[in-house]
């Protein structure tokens, strides 16, 4: 059993994949070739967003969001502390001080609540907090109204790394922030084969400023260089692979539901406690995590079975090492508790119902 599956992928787009990168190679425009352009305009379609703008991956993308938005030396910007390193990291790399905040212990998504006290206890200490990153942890799109409402006067950029393709009444990630990031690393929801990301807004400013963040800041001539930027584009191959898996990404977002609703169905009343996705949403299952008190026992039965399982995450990271001198006074008890019980199940597309059986099986032993 594989925890993700890109070979039954590749077995379901043919040769597809392979023909457009045999035409990339044939046309020979690498960097910049014309793949990346129909696939931010597919990308922008597919989201609703106005402007998509690709870039190196997704740790990248939220650093050029975060120096587009001018970030300044010392702001402060509330982040969840139950995440991937790269969302404090591309704030310390534009800047900025992580200001961490705890999740909601349903979600395991920022609680707006405790990112309005940590604005304030950062504030008490003489941090100026400028905006807010939330993490669309699992694939489950964050509390946006509410972090809004709680953090007034503050932007909100949304990492998206793990939840391209999920929605809130319908309205795609992409269009629930004012900025979305997206990664598109291999094992994400939507994955090339090497690194890649991308930019999200409906601010034409912002895109523009990201648009010439990504080429070394240059402005409408090439050599004319009116910023500092640096060199963080998608390459045409990965572009030419994103274009045609695109094409299957809404049957695999689909089947991810699928098999999300037979393990919900199988694990009822097993005593495991099984992800919650908020009213309206739907989330892009880039996980399918559990919580169980006796976690590494779990797991530990499972790895027995050849039953692959991860534990994402397992150190939260106001208690890094890298971080530690970014944790506050505040209580994060939820994200301490969540790393200590999480344990994310097989989850791709080609799942079969034997395989959820296996796994749901022994979970429940
Ligand atoms: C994967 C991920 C990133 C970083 O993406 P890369 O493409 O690997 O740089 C950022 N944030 C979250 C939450 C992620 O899961």
């Amino acid at each position: 059993m594989k925890f993700v599956d890109l070979a039954a992928q590749r077995a379901r787009l043919g040769s597809k994949i392979d023909d457009a990168i045999a035409t990339v190679l044939d046309h020979g425009v690498f960097i910049g070739g014309p793949e990346v352009t129909t696939l931010e305009e597919q990308l922008s379609a597919f989201t609703g967003a106005r402007h998509c703008v690709t870039c190196a991956n997704g740790t990248d993308a939220l650093v050029l969001s975060l120096r587009a938005i001018g970030l300044k030396p010392g702001d402060g910007v509330v982040v969840p502390s139950f995440t991937f390193a790269a969302t404090p990291e591309a704030v310390v790399l534009a800047g900025g001080v992580p200001v961490f905040a705890d999740i909601d212990p349903g979600t395991f998504n920022i609680d707006p609540t405790s990112a309005a006290l940590a604005q304030k206890e950062a504030e008490r200490v003489g941090i100026d907090v400028v905006g807010a990153i939330a993490v669309d942890l699992f694939g489950h799109p964050a509390a946006y109204s509410d972090l809004s409402a709680a953090l007034p006067g503050v932007w909100l950029v949304a990492d998206g790394a793990q939840s391209l393709g999920a929605s809130v009444n319908g309205a795609r990630v992409g269009t629930l922030a004012s900025i979305t990031t997206t990664s598109f690393f291999p094992s994400k929801p939507l994955g090339c084969y090497g690194d890649g990301g991308a930019i999200f807004t409906d601010d034409d400013d912002i895109a523009d400023v990201v648009r010439s963040l990504r080429v070394h800041g240059q402005g409408s001539d090439k050599y004319n260089n009116i910023r500092v930027g640096t060199n963080s584009r998608l390459d045409t191959i990965q572009a030419a692979v994103l274009l045609t898996k695109l094409q299957s990404f809404p049957d695999e977002l689909n089947e991810r539901q699928g098999v999300a609703d037979q393990y919900r169905i199988r694990l009822a009343d097993s005593g495991v406690v099984i992800p919650r996705v908020a009213e309206g949403s739907r989330s892009a299952w880039a996980q399918y995590t559990v919580r169980v008190p006796d976690r590494d026992v779990v797991a530990a039965a499972l790895s027995e079975a050849s039953i692959p399982t991860a534990v994402y995450y397992r150190q939260p990271l106001h208690l890094s090492t890298a971080y530690a001198l970014y944790a506050g006074e505040l209580n994060m008890s939820h994200t301490e508790t969540a790393s200590r019980e999480v344990l994310s199940l097989p989850m791709h597309p080609y799942l079969t119902a034997e395989e959820i059986d296996r796994v749901t099986a022994l979970v429940r032993r």
